[in-house]
């Protein structure tokens, strides 16, 4: 199906265009349209709403396998495709992954198949796994020690109200904050 003028898209291009089926002509219609329809966020959703098991309501995509849902009526957590929940949003769902940690020779070998790898005694390359379906979902590349890397902590709160003018009914200044020390100060507690 075509697209307008105005780069209106359908629910079905909308379809295609998450599995990578749109033709580029089209994509190219719709990236560089004028006028763009308003409620396209929310076609987004809808197509990702439907392909899932769950039934919390989708906020924001993080990435092929993860999504800021709403869980009850006042928590926004991260939730994985397979169903398993992180923690609040705010705090850096890494955190609750089970990590791979390749520090030498030999474990970076696995995964780079030439000599053109990462020196081992500089960095480490870290592997994020879900708990739950085992999917991998993040990779990072970093000095020895360097604190896991917070990718991501959009400002829904801006973003409903602001840009799509459809703000959310528990909008507050707190939602928008770093949340990831807590977890590692009730780590440090429980030692
Ligand atoms: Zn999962």
């Amino acid at each position: 199906m075509a697209q307008e003028k105005s780069g209106e898209i359908t629910l079905q291009s909308m379809k295609q265009l998450v599995d990578g089926q749109l033709p580029y002509a089209e994509v190219k219609k719709i990236v560089h349209a004028t006028s763009k329809d308003k409620d396209r966020i929310q076609k987004y959703l809808e197509v990702l709403q439907a392909r899932v098991q769950w039934r919390d309501p989708i906020l924001l995509r993080l990435s092929e396998h993860l999504y800021i849902v709403r869980k009850n009526s006042n928590r926004r957590i991260v939730k994985c495709d397979c169903g398993h929940e992180f923690d609040d949003y705010r705090i850096n769902w890494k955190l609750g992954c089970r990590i791979r940690v390749r520090t030498t020779e030999e474990d970076l070998a696995e995964v780079y198949a030439t000599k053109c790898r990462p020196d081992p005694t500089l960095v480490e390359v870290r592997e994020f796994y879900c708990p739950g379906c085992f999917a991998q979902l993040a990779v990072e590349v970093v000095p020895r020690g360097y604190p896991v890397q917070f990718e991501f902590l959009p400002d829904l709160d801006a973003l409903y109200r602001d840009w799509l003018g459809k703000p959310l009914e528990d909008e507050s200044a707190d939602w928008f904050q770093d949340r990831s020390s807590t977890l590692n100060t009730k780590w440090a507690k429980q030692k």
